[in-house]
């Protein structure tokens, strides 16, 4: 896996690149969307090459549930398992096992927990999690690392940290000391943690840079904590991380927050928010969020977007959508995700454009002063 610069806007520290793994070559800044349990949900593979989606991130979590990873190992991972011919990044477990499981206690050893679907005791390692990852066969392995809640108190967030240290020696030493289950390379991305604390974050850079080999996850922020909060350390991670890796800042998030991180140096995304609350008839588009249930679309024959070319926008009307929601029909699902991970999609590759151009600097803020009342953007 290899990462290269195209060009930086000289106005921010915006900048396009190209990440290439052996299933894809990824252009960056780049949105990944969630493909949780082996399916980026109600949509099919063509319909996300279709909108040129390099890369989908898969949850290690659900998929060490249900199917296994010893199963998707034996139909021969992940990508074959699903259908999915480009690049996977798998997380770590770890997120899910602190916010939807039953949280049995963090030891040095590693995390007991309880399945949220069925009350089963499960005990995840930092071995555990790589050799999930590595049977999965996903291009890109996170860390396992301890992600606390934004509003953790910083006694907590300072074990957090020093547990993620302590961790991200035995998952290399696993990765170094495991055979390579495919036929394809699968690279470590260590991840920074340490909240809204500047000096926690410091310290966690430190840590985490010697393992880094193309490319470094910026955990624990998006998860509850002040949004200038987070800003202010994004901007200050932009000044401390190496600048010739791509910076994956997990789980954010809101298409304002994607261009703000852009200028602030991110390279990577993933988010549920496009798939999950379009599946909540939440859509994105060139006018704001619109919520497709409201009364007010009950007659309205337009498109959702005149702006946006997905199969929603080409072919129906807001007033159809909005029926389609009203009964519960699961083509309303598909054609709401459909248009959401379009715009996405398609907001990526403007920025990736504008900065190539050296045009983001002007764009970015007409984009974010056309939003700024617009909480939900
Ligand atoms: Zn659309």
């Amino acid at each position: 896996m290899n990462f290269s610069i195209t060009s930086t806007d000289p106005n921010s520290s915006a900048r396009t690149g190209t990440l290439k793994t052996d299933h894809s070559q990824i252009d960056t800044p780049v949105f990944m969307p969630i493909g949780t349990s082996g399916a980026v949900k109600t949509l099919l593979p063509q319909e996300l090459y279709d909108v040129n989606t390099a890369i989908i991130l898969g949850n290690t979590y659900h998929l060490f549930l249900r199917p296994g990873h010893d199963l998707i190992h034996r139909t021969g991972g992940l990508h074959k398992f699903m259908n999915w011919g480009k690049s996977i990044l798998t997380d770590s477990g770890g997120f899910q096992v602190y916010s939807l499981a039953k949280l049995n206690k963090i030891s040095d050893e590693g995390v007991k927990f309880q399945s949220h679907l069925d009350g089963s005791s499960h005990f995840i390692t930092p071995e555990i999690s790589m050799e999930i990852q590595l049977s999965l066969g996903a291009d890109i392995i996170m860390a396992f690392d301890v992600c606390p809640p934004g509003e953790a108190t910083k006694e907590t967030v300072i074990s957090a940290v020093d547990q993620t240290t302590k961790w991200i020696k035995r998952c290399k030493d696993y990765l170094d000391s495991s055979e390579v289950p495919y036929d394809w390379n699968q690279t470590l991305f260590p991840i920074i943690q340490g909240g809204i604390y500047p000096e926690l974050r410091k310290n966690s850079v430190e840590e985490m840079v010697p393992y880094s080999t193309c490319g470094i996850g910026i955990g624990g922020l998006a998860v509850g904590e002040d949004k200038m909060a987070m800003f202010e350390n994004i901007a200050m991670l932009d000044e401390l991380l190496p600048e010739d890796q791509p910076r994956y800042l997990m789980g954010v998030g809101r298409p304002t927050d994607l261009v703000r991180a852009v200028q602030n140096g991110m390279d990577m995304f993933d988010c549920v928010l496009p798939t999950r609350n379009g599946r909540n008839g939440q859509l994105f588009t060139s006018q704001g969020v619109i919520n497709i249930q409201n009364s007010r679309y009950l007659d309205d024959f337009s498109c959702v977007d005149k702006e946006c070319n997905c199969h929603l926008c080409n072919d129906y009307t807001k007033a159809y959508l909005r029926h389609l929601f009203n009964i519960n029909e699961m083509l309303g699902l598909r054609l709401a995700s459909m248009h959401n991970i379009t715009y996405y999609m398609l907001l990526m590759e403007t920025i990736r454009k504008k900065i190539n151009e050296g045009e983001f600097s002007k764009w970015s803020v007409n984009y974010l002063n056309k939003y700024s009342n617009d909480q939900r953007m």
